[in-house]
């Protein structure tokens, strides 16, 4: 890398520049090289960072004071460049400029909105009617909610939390030996920068409670296990009146009695006696939708043999068309005989062997 760059000449600003100016100045810059604004651009995002650290830097008197006698020395040892820390400054520099406060002064070609809330992803099992069929269905998400006996500030009502005074709010302290400064999470608040002498019992001080929320998710007929449903604006609430992030809905399927399913196709098992297999016969086959099918079997049908019904099967999602129905054909063989039925079997034995038989017969 190349020699790090004056601060000031970073942002474009005289030495003698007030902090306003300065602020200014990075804020013109952050708004054009801003990463939102510059998708994977290195260029950018690199400007971006060095004029963050010149904020950071000049924005801060002592710190200031230090750069202008002792250089980058005076103000980088100990730091490391771009670690998580870096960035979480730079975030709430911008939220300074962005967030909440003041009616955007116009110009700005896209206004920040605020942020969208977290998406949810929930997990729906369905049965395979509701599934083939559509169904509405309520869905339950627990969510975390403001909580009502604080509003979301996690002190006791009538009381309010204290700026803390380690940090003087900052939620970072500086210890400094010579040059050499180290900034830290202030042990005082835990980097929140307020305290909360009497927490609210509602929620013991965290300012949100878990609520049971149920969502009404409409499933089109035809969807399957393994599809995944966006419902809009379902999921958390945004920060500071953002919209609300997405409810996302795997869907999952229960096993069925007498159906499987591969995507479209419906597959049912089906045992007849071995002599409807031989004789052919017809069956009658209750359906999803509680309507049913007449299904014929051919005389000599061969036990595993597959009778296709066409357009029986699970519609498609997307409203077009619909799959097969499989009817998988099992022949029982009579595990217990009568004496009568054992007569008439083996009378048939002899008749569907035919002269094989007459001509052993003749040999004995
Ligand atoms: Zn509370
Ligand atoms: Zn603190």
């Amino acid at each position: 890398m190349s020699e790090k760059r004056d601060y000031y000449e970073v942002l474009g600003v005289e030495r003698t520049a007030t902090s306003t100016d300065i602020r200014k100045a990075y804020k013109r810059l952050a708004l054009k090289f801003h990463p939102d604004r510059n998708e994977g651009s290195e260029d950018a995002s690199a400007k971006f960072k060095e004029a963050t650290e010149a904020v950071q830097i000049l924005s801060d008197d002592a710190r200031r004071g230090r750069y202008d006698q002792f250089g980058h020395a005076g103000v980088e040892a100990g730091a490391s460049s771009g670690g998580p820390d870096f960035f979480s400054h730079f975030q709430d520099l911008f939220a300074d400029f962005f967030g909440g406060g003041g009616g955007g002064s116009g110009g700005g070609a896209r206004a920040r909105a605020p942020a969208r809330g977290r998406d949810i992803r929930v997990e729906k099992q369905l049965t395979l009617e509701e599934a083939v069929l559509g169904c509405k269905r309520d869905v339950e998400l627990v969510t975390p909610v403001e909580c009502g006996g604080c509003a979301g500030s996690g002190a006791e009502k009538g009381t309010t939390p204290q700026t803390c005074r380690t940090c003087g709010g900052a939620g970072q302290v500086s210890t400094g030996r010579g040059f050499i400064v180290f900034s830290q999470t202030c042990p005082g608040c835990h980097g929140q920068g307020t305290i909360i002498a009497s927490p609210c019992r509602k929620c013991d001080g965290a300012g949100w409670e878990e609520k049971l929320r149920t969502v009404m998710v409409t499933f089109p007929a035809g969807i399957d296990q393994g599809h995944r449903l966006r419902v809009a604006g379902q999921g958390m609430p945004g920060p500071r009146g953002g919209p609300a992030g997405h409810l996302y809905v795997d869907v999952g399927l229960a096993p069925h009695a007498r159906f499987e399913r591969e995507g479209v196709e419906l597959i049912t098992r089906q045992t007849i006696p071995f002599a409807d297999a031989a004789l052919g016969t017809s069956l009658r086959i209750a359906l999803l939708d509680g309507s049913s099918l007449e299904v014929t079997i051919a005389a000599g049908t061969q036990p595993g043999s597959v009778v296709t019904v066409a357009d029986h099967g699970a519609p498609n999602v997307n409203g077009r068309g619909r799959g097969a129905l499989h009817v998988v054909v099992q022949v029982e063989v009579p595990k217990k005989l009568t004496k009568r039925a054992k007569k008439l079997l083996e009378e048939l034995q002899l008749e569907l062997k035919g002269g094989d038989h007459d001509h052993s017969v003749r040999t004995a």
